[in-house]
């Protein structure tokens, strides 16, 4: 009986399987999705809290699903890092957001997220400089985050891709600080040019001091390296108002407008004389 029981809920539990379906399902649909074109950047602005300007804007992947329309990417990214897809996947949002974005107004700089596996390919700074020199996009518009993660797995080659892409003139952030494992070690191992502060800590900078402590904490540390620090997920003119004073340079989210398509992104610059 006790085995009868332990079988129910392996393979032969309907529920399961029918997930495991889904599952199976939704990786063929990514697998067509890439080479069909259906993962698209979309575009969030990054303002300079001193002055409230624009400089750029981060790039964040979206599946254009002919049936089901905008998936957003906790719904496919992990799949596509566990299944190897991550890498093309990563490719494509890049050729399209560089050939977007190449005449854009000269100021405006791209942050692209990498993928922890993608710090184990030791081809990555060929492959993104492959991109810049096709599309014309300049590497020195261009700045890549990559997560305490990624760190972890394989510092050496971390350190070398990050070499190599900062060869090219191609800068680097510290995504996610503030969540579970960020150390101060981190922060020396590789040579990042600015810090982005968790939407986890900066949303409740302004109702609990504990939250304001660590962004100032985190903003002095970036002072003291020489690095600016960018909180991301700011959504009320409060906490826009508490980043500023705490020592944050610069900040993004819903305050300033939703992640936009490349078209929408263009009617906005175009507006502000940005094109
Ligand atoms: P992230 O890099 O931390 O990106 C910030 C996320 O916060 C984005 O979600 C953005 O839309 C959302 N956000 C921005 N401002 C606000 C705000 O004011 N309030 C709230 N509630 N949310 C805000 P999104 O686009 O769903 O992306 C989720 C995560 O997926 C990203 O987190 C990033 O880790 C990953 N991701 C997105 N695109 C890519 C990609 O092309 N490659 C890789 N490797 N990861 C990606
Ligand atoms: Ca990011
Ligand atoms: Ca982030
Ligand atoms: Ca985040």
């Amino acid at each position: 009986a006790k085995e009868a029981g332990r079988n129910r809920v392996g393979w032969f539990d309907p529920a399961m399987a029918r997930a495991l379906q889904a599952r199976n399902e939704l990786e063929q649909a990514l697998r067509d999705a890439i080479p069909a074109g259906q993962i698209i950047p979309y575009f969030e602005q990054q303002i300079d809290l001193a002055t409230g300007q624009l400089f750029g804007f981060e790039v964040l992947a979206r599946w254009d699903h002919p049936v089901h329309g905008i998936i957003p990417p906790d719904r496919f990214i992990t799949i596509a890092e566990q299944t190897g897809m991550i890498a093309d996947l990563s490719l494509a949002v890049m050729r399209q957001a560089f050939h977007a974005a190449r005449d854009w107004d000269p100021s405006l700089s791209l942050s692209i997220n990498i993928s922890p596996a993608q710090l184990r390919d030791a081809w990555l700074p060929q492959k993104i400089i492959k991109l810049l020199l096709e599309t014309g996009f300049p590497a020195h518009r261009l700045e890549i985050e990559i997560t305490e993660g990624a760190l972890f797995e394989n510092l050496p080659l971390a350190q070398s891709i990050v070499g190599s892409l900062k060869n090219q003139g191609i800068r680097v952030a510290l995504d996610d600080f503030g969540t579970g494992h960020s150390s101060l070690g981190h922060l020396r191992a590789l040579p990042f040019d600015r810090i982005k502060i968790d939407r986890s800590v900066v949303k409740a900078v302004a109702s609990d001091s504990d939250s304001a402590a660590v962004v100032s904490a985190i903003a002095g540390l970036g002072s003291s390296l020489n690095l600016p620090v960018t909180a991301e997920g700011v959504e009320d003119i409060e906490t826009e108002g508490w980043l500023r004073n705490l020592g944050c340079a610069r900040g993004q989210g819903y305050l300033y407008g939703r992640p936009m398509n490349s078209a929408n992104t263009r009617r906005l610059l175009a507006e502000r004389r940005l094109l």
